[in-house]
């Protein structure tokens, strides 16, 4: 057979009104073409983030019902850390409302003014977190990830060779701390090997640095590790899990992702001293270290979600939807990143729209044509959101890419259909899609509230 089965029925469903592209068209002027300004129920097809949007199961529902809500203490507690040290090893488990309360916390107990922190790549509020302090956040991308259509494996990888030489050369007590992303959201939530894994552990080891993993999509790299690495075939995800975990003191996770909750984060550790402070800090922002800013219903929720993540044929499902999706767009043309996440496609928009300059936003244009095509929000990953303007000039992105995320358990296979559809319309009129001037905008973060509009022609130098 080869169709991969949604291994799941639908209990509750969640209706959204059908709008029609006239609608549309008024609605994006409205939002002066920033996909972030849009109401979500003037979306349709939702892939903005798989962060903190997929469904809950029927058991999670009911994990909710007996949450246990006291303040100390609480039952509910004590199931997510049983589960938590089981998936992880790790002794110290504290709960926090979101993984950037992890990163907060975390390195407001470690780093200091001057340090740097490396990964194999920082994830916006990873680098958010770590800059705040005045330390530097430092990337070391594998060089398999430059090439966008290259399928090789372990694009996640984190470059070891450029990290050794890069920690011989930093004055001593200068590196707080090491950081390895899995899977590696920033190059396209690409996985991260055992192999890399296992170096990266021996060299932070080496030099006696402390090592965390950034495991929002813990799960998913288990998965890739299972079905590309023969010497994990046949372990069961779990034990690839656990290996993954022992290799670092440590982890950061954003449970949006693989906890399979709307809400929540984890900060689990082993170093006594460490955990003392983590405490100690947790107390002043996120609550009693018991609920860590979250719910007693929240800890239930996502101690049931931990339990089911890493469930094979869910996981297969999740490759699958990104298979189809992806090899379907490439048919039509499309030029895709490669390979595909499991938590999102990438279009590269600047292959795709070569008439538009990297500097009105190629990205955007297409996410807009996207939305007005089909009620599909999408989102520019390029030089609206990494770009800036300097002096009065534009500094463009390496890349214009617009991700589609897979929320988890959410669309069946015709929305996805409708996805690709709508593309393959987009794709037929490719030619004459305009660029985007920015109009307004905030001096940093400035995707989120920017205001733009449409150019009135093709850029002169490439007509
Ligand atoms: C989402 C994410 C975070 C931040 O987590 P939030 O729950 O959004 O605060 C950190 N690191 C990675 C890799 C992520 O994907």
């Amino acid at each position: 057979m080869k169709t991969v089965l949604e291994p799941f029925r639908i209990k509750a469903v969640e209706p959204f009104r059908i709008t029609t592209e006239a609608e549309r068209t008024g609605l994006l002027a409205e939002a002066h073409h920033n996909l972030f300004r849009l109401r979500a129920e003037d979306v349709m097809i939702d892939l903005l983030t798989d962060s903190g949007t997929g469904a809950m199961s029927a058991q999670q529902w009911a994990a909710i019902m007996t949450g246990d809500e006291s303040y100390a203490g609480s039952k509910s507690f004590y199931e997510l850390e049983h589960v938590v040290r089981e998936l992880t090893g790790y002794r110290h488990v504290f709960p926090v409302h979101q993984g950037r309360a992890a990163e907060r916390i975390l390195f407001g107990c470690a780093v200091l003014p001057g340090q740097a922190v490396p990964n194999n790549a920082h994830f916006d509020t990873t680098r958010a977190n770590v800059e705040y302090l005045g330390a530097a956040a430092v990337d070391f991308v594998a060089p398999q990830a430059r090439d966008l259509r290259d399928a090789a494996a372990w694009k996640g990888d984190l470059d070891v060779a450029r990290l050794a030489a890069w920690l011989d050369a930093q004055p001593p007590g200068t590196v707080p701390l090491g950081l390895l992303t899995i899977t590696n959201n920033r190059v396209g939530g690409q996985p991260v090997s055992m192999q890399n894994l296992r170096d990266v552990s021996a060299l932070y080891r080496r030099h006696g640095i402390p090592f965390f993993l950034d495991a929002a999509r813990f799960a998913e790299n288990a998965w890739w590790i299972h079905r590309l690495d023969p010497e994990w075939r046949d372990v069961p995800l779990p034990r690839i899990a656990r290996a993954m975990f022992d290799l670092a003191d440590g982890c950061m996770i954003s449970a949006k992702k693989d906890g399979l909750v709307n809400i929540g984060g984890l900060l689990c550790l082993n170093d006594d001293a460490l955990a003392a402070k983590v405490r100690n800090l947790l107390i002043l922002t996120e609550g009693f270290p018991t609920y860590g800013g979250l719910a007693g219903r929240d800890l239930a929720a996502l101690a049931q979600g931990l339990r089911e993540v890493l469930d094979p044929d869910y996981l297969h499902y999740r490759e699958a939807s990104a298979h189809y999706l992806g090899e379907h767009l490439d048919r039509l043309g499309v030029p895709v990143v490669r390979p595909f996440g499991l938590h999102a496609v990438y279009v590269d928009a600047r292959a795709m729209l070569p008439q538009i300059a990297p500097h009105e936003l190629p990205g955007q244009a297409l996410a807009c044509e996207l939305y007005l095509q089909g009620g599909i929000r999408s989102v520019e990953i390029g030089t609206l959101m990494f770009g800036r303007t300097e002096h009065g000039r534009p500094v463009v992105a390496e890349h214009d890419l617009v991700r589609l995320c897979l929320p988890r358990r959410v669309y069946t296979q015709s929305h996805v259909d409708w996805v690709v559809e709508s593309f393959a319309e987009v794709h037929a009129r490719r030619a004459g899609l305009r660029g985007l001037r920015i109009v307004e905008e905030a001096p940093f973060l400035r995707a989120f509230t920017a205001r733009l509009q449409p150019v009135a022609a093709p850029h002169p130098a490439l007509v």
